[in-house]
C-alpha cells in the first residue's frame, strides 16, 4: 500500500486561508479521527528553533499552528499542549513561543504549555543507534504528538522537515551532547530515526508556504513554496518535500536512515501526493509545485573516492567559516559548540575563531549566530566532484 502525502497549495498566511487548507489537508488524510481520539492528551510540536519573529521564516508561522489547534479543538479535543525546545541553552522555550507568535495562537485555543525544559532519561532498548533518550516532561505527559514542522534547509543535513524536527523534543543542553555522541550526518539521522520511533508522533504537518533557503536552518533567506504537506510518515513526507526543492531524498540523510529503519519510505513508487486536484505520483507533484532553483546544497560526495580520502585532507572537508566583518563578538557560537573543549572560541570582545582539528561539522554554531555571521564552507574541488 502507498504512504500517503496531502499537499495543498496555499500562497498567504490568511488565517481564514490557512485553516481551511488545514482542514481540506487533514481530511484527505481521513480526518482527525484517523490519529488522534478527544480525550487523549495532545502534545503540538512547532518548531521553535530560536527567538524570532514569523516572518524571519525559521519558526513554524503562528497562523498554521493555529490552524491546527482550532481544528483539534473543533473535533472535541479536550487536553491540548505545546511546546519546543529551542537550540540555544540561553532561549527558554517561553521566549522562543513569545516572538514567534506561538504562544498568543495557543491562548486563542486554550492550549496549555507543556513542560519542555525539563526531562528524564527514557530508556529505548529497541533502538539501532539509540538506546536512550533524554527527552522532555511535556512529550512523557502526552498521549500523542503532532508535528507542525517547517520547510527549511539545514547544514548538517541538508533539509529540516517532519523527521528532524522531533530533535525538539530533548531538553535543552541534552540536545548539544547528542551531537557529539552522534558526530556526523549520516548517524545524527540515525539517532533520528530511533528518536521518531520512540516518540511515534502521529501526525506531521509541515508549514511550506514560506520555507527558507540557503544558509537554513536559522541564517537562510524566506523563499515562497506555497504549500502545505501532511503525512502520518515523516520520512515520505520529507521525501516529497525534496522532491519539491529537486533535492534527491537518497541525499538526505534523514530520508535514508528513516526508511533503513522502518520509520517510512522515501521511494517514489511507494508515495502518493493527494491533492484537491486529484492524486498525483511525486514526480508529478515536482513538476506542478516544485522549484527547481530552490537554494540547497545538492552535490553527491562520492564516497567510494572522495569520502575515503577526506580524514586524510582536511582542507578538504567542509567547515563552518565565520563573516568577521559580521561577527559581533557574542560568544553565542562557543556557548552552542558541543565538544567539551570549544571548536571555536569567542565572546568578551573577542571574534570567532575555530580550531577545526576539534570541529565534528555539527554546525550547532551556525544554527545560532544571531546575525547569520556563519555559513558552510565547501571546498571547490568538492564541489566540482560532487557535480555541485
Ligand atoms: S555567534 Fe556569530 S556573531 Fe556571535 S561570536 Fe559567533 S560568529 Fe560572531
Ligand atoms: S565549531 Fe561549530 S561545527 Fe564545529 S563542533 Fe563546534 S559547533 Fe559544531
Amino acid at each position: 500500500m502507498k504512504h500517503t502525502v496531502a499537499l495543498i497549495p496555499v500562497s498567504t498566511y490568511d488565517q481564514a486561508q490557512v485553516d481551511a487548507a488545514v482542514r481540506q489537508g487533514v481530511g484527505l488524510l481521513g480526518g482527525v479521527g484517523q490519529f488522534v481520539k478527544p480525550d487523549e492528551k495532545i502534545v503540538l510540536k512547532p518548531n521553535l528553533l530560536a527567538r524570532a519573529l514569523p516572518q524571519k521564516a525559521i519558526t513554524t508561522h503562528p497562523a498554521v499552528f493555529s490552524a491546527v489547534c482550532r481544528l483539534l479543538r473543533e473535533e472535541g479535543c479536550k487536553h491540548l499542549s505545546y511546546g519546543d525546545s529551542p537550540g540555544s541553552p540561553t532561549t527558554t522555550p517561553d521566549k522562543a513561543a513569545d516572538t514567534a507568535g506561538i504562544a498568543e495562537a495557543a491562548a486563542q485555543y486554550q492550549v496549555e504549555k507543556a513542560d519542555f525544559a525539563s526531562g528524564s532519561v527514557v530508556a529505548f532498548p529497541e533502538g539501532r543507534t539509540a538506546k536512550s533518550f533524554y527527552l522532555c516532561k511535556g512529550v512523557q505527559e502526552a498521549d500523542a504528538l503532532i508535528n507542525i514542522c517547517k520547510m527549511k534547509t539545514h547544514a548538517l543535513e541538508r533539509i529540516t522537515g517532519a523527521v528532524k524536527n522531533q530533535y525538539g523534543c530533548i531538553t535543552g543542553v541534552n540536545k548539544a551532547t547528542g551531537h557529539a555522541a552522534y558526530p556526523n550526518s549520516d548517524v545524527f539521522a540515525d539517532m533520528l530515526a530511533d528518536l521518531n520511533l520512540c516518540i511515534k508522533p502521529r501526525l506531521h504537518v509541515m508549514d511550506g508556504i514560506v520555507a527558507m533557503e540557503g544558509n537554513g536552518p536559522s541564517s537562510g533567506t524566506p523563499v515562497n513554496m506555497n504549500v502545505l504537506l501532511f503525512s502520518a510518515d515523516p520520512v515520505a513526507l520529507d521525501a516529497v518535500f525534496a522532491a519539491l526543492v529537486h533535492l534527491s531524498p537518497e541525499a538526505v540523510p534523514t530520508c535514508v536512515s528513516g526508511a533503513k529503519y522502518g520509520l517510512g519510505v522515501m521511494d517514489d513508487a511507494s508515495i502518493e501526493v493527494v491533492t484537491p486536484d486529484g492524486i498525483l505520483t511525486v514526480s508529478q507533484a515536482r513538476e506542478k509545485y516544485g522549484k527547481a532553483d530552490f537554494d540547497v546544497f545538492r552535490g553527491v560526495i562520492r564516497k567510494g573516492f572522495l569520502f575515503n580520502f577526506m580524514p586524510l585532507l582536511p582542507f578538504l572537508q567542509h567547515r563552518p567559516k565565520a563573516d568577521l566583518k559580521k561577527c559581533i563578538a557574542c560568544g553565542i557560537c562557543e556557548e552552542s559548540c558541543p565538544v567539551p573543549e570549544k571548536a571555536v572560541h569567542s565572546g568578551q570582545g573577542k571574534k570567532a575563531k575555530y580550531d577545526y582539528k576539534k570541529c565534528i561539522r555539527c554546525y550547532c554554531c551556525q544554527e545560532m549566530c544571531p546575525v547569520k555571521a556563519i555559513e558552510v564552507y565547501r571546498h571547490p574541488l568538492t564541489k566540482l566532484l560532487s557535480g555541485k
